[in-house]
């Protein structure tokens, strides 16, 4: 598939919309109903995609569950990790068409695409590789009743057959941070990606076939949750485990679905996520990390901030510098280098923001920038765009800062001190993430053992080192993937005990 062409990404599909396949045994398979993937940007279409039925989902699940028997089933750890750096090559190698496919799915500007995206979905791969090549596992030396000795060791062994289903927001990357462990575990893969972002996993099929993954390692379905590939896929009595990232409700239908067959669930979900600004806190730095955490990505990454605290002597003017700078957030074509801002996924999600913005001025919110969509005069008026919004005045039991949004928007509120700061962010269902802007060293160190959120960070924003744990607690998640944490999940271990004696 060749997607290199700047109108996909403008929106267009001059030869009509490319047809996006199932990918099962090692093949493209077309069987089943076709749905339209339409740009965000202008609304046309771009993509048909095969919908995969009950039969293609199940031919998947056989399929894997063969590779398992195969010689991939008989690998060591090293071989894997060869064959995790030859589809991180790979995808270096299509890194143009990956970008392509990523903007063309998601409107997003074609420099956060090149410098994220892409590159983590790669390094994911190679990180991956890293960490298996060199994990421990647990040795003991077992003194017995009789005075002699025995050894104990774990053995590490792949799941069987896993289930990865992912979200839109960050398509490849978040796929890729699922698949590399995986794989890397010994592991066959079912990969389900959002209806609305099929593009990169359908080129991430083709990598792994020009890498060499064996036929049934990596298996592909497109389409939807209830009553589609989503649910035959976590119901499915041949799936061994199922890691999903996603909504919070989601999570809850799948660990329904989970239940019967006790399957084991990785949970990535919802954010509610705040950031606290001390007054002694670098101002400009906090005000810059606050514009990076609230809209990259159109505000649709699930650690984005949506509430951030304010300590009251800086309150006023972190919030005027905060609102003028998303004001000044340029729009723009995604493929324009000076592109910030993106339109959001879909016309339903936008429809879902807007009702949001709506419902803030409902509860009495002061819009202190943007509240509505702006207009181009231009093919873009067809697509999903909302402005950056900053709002103020509303209280910590406003739906606004309740429920996660998902899109451009932040609510700035006051606090007095430390105690009523820690309250305020961790009085939410959620825990994903948090951020603090301080110059005073201890504080920074409380705060990270005092907020209820699974990441806290420390005057940065989305800092990551894919070996430390990355998960939620409280709604926003079951367990923790990342490093040695995600070899957990992905792999059972065995405890060998021999009698020395
Ligand atoms: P979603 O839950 O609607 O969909 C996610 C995936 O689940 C899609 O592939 C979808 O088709 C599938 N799905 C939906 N219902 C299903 C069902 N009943 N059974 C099986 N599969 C089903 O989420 P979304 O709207 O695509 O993504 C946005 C959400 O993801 C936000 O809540 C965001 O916070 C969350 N998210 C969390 C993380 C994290 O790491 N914690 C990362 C990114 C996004």
């Amino acid at each position: 598939m060749n997607l290199w062409d700047p109108r996909l990404m403008a929106g267009q599909a001059p030869d009509g919309p490319g047809l996006l396949r199932n990918f099962v045994g090692g093949s493209f398979v077309d069987a089943g109903t076709r749905f339209t993937k339409r740009s965000p940007v202008t609304g046309a279409p771009v993509f048909e995609v095969v919908e995969a039925d009950e039969s293609t989902v199940d031919e998947a699940v056989t399929a894997a569950r063969a590779a398992l028997r195969g010689p991939w089933g008989r690998l060591g750890e090293r071989e894997r990790a060869e064959v995790l750096r030859r589809v991180a090559d790979e995808l270096e190698r299509r890194f143009d068409d990956l970008v392509a496919a990523e903007v063309a799915d998601t409107g997003k500007a074609i420099s956060q695409a090149r410098t994220l995206d892409i590159p983590r979905g790669a390094a994911n791969f190679r990180a991956f590789a890293e960490i298996v090549a060199t994990a421990p596992t647990e040795s003991f030396t077992t003194v017995t009743a009789t005075g002699g000795r025995a050894l104990n060791y774990a053995v590490r062994k792949p799941v069987g057959v896993v289930a990865v289903i992912v979200p839109w927001n960050l398509p490849l990357l978040l796929l890729t941070w699922k698949v590399a462990p995986a794989l890397a575990c010994g592991n066959a893969v079912i990969v389900k990606p959002s209806e609305e972002t099929p593009a990169s996993a359908t080129l991430l099929a083709e990598v792994m076939a020009a890498a060499g993954v064996p036929d049934g390692v990596f298996n592909l379905v497109h389409g939807f949750g209830p009553g589609s590939a989503g649910e035959f896929l976590t119901r499915h009595p041949g799936v061994d485990a199922i890691t999903f990232t996603g909504e919070s409700a989601t999570g809850s239908a799948i660990m329904r679905a989970a239940a019967d067959g006790v399957k084991a669930v990785s949970f990535e979900l919802g954010g509610k996520n705040a950031g606290l600004v001390f007054a002694d806190a670098d101002l400009d730095a906090a005000v810059a990390g606050s514009v990076r955490s609230s809209f990259t990505n159109g505000g649709q990454v699930c650690l984005c901030t949506e509430r951030i605290y304010v300590q009251r002597p800086v309150f006023e003017e972190f919030t005027a510098r905060l609102a003028k700078r998303a004001d000044e957030l340029a729009y723009g074509w995604p493929a324009d280098e000076a592109t910030a801002n993106m339109p959001l996924i879909s016309h339903p999600h936008r429809d879902k923001v807007l009702g949001h913005y709506e419902l803030a001025r409902t509860e009495g919110a002061e819009v202190r920038a943007g509240g509505g969509v702006p207009r181009f005069g231009d093919a873009r008026d067809g697509g999903a765009y909302v402005q950056p919004t900053v709002l103020t005045g509303l209280g910590p039991d406003a739906r606004t800062n309740r429920e996660e949004i998902f899109g451009p928007v932040v609510h700035v509120a006051p606090f007095d001190d430390e105690e009523e700061a820690y309250a305020l962010a961790n009085g939410t269902d959620y825990g994903l993430a948090a951020t603090v802007w301080t110059r005073d060293v201890g504080r920074a160190h409380r705060a990270g053992s005092r907020l209820d959120a699974g990441i806290v960070w420390v005057n940065t924003w989305f800092l990551r080192d894919l070996r430390t744990p990355f998960g939620g607690v409280k709604a926003s998640g079951i367990g923790r993937e990342g490093g040695l944490h995600s070899l957990d999940f992905y792999s059972e271990l065995t405890n060998v005990c021999v009698d020395l004696s």
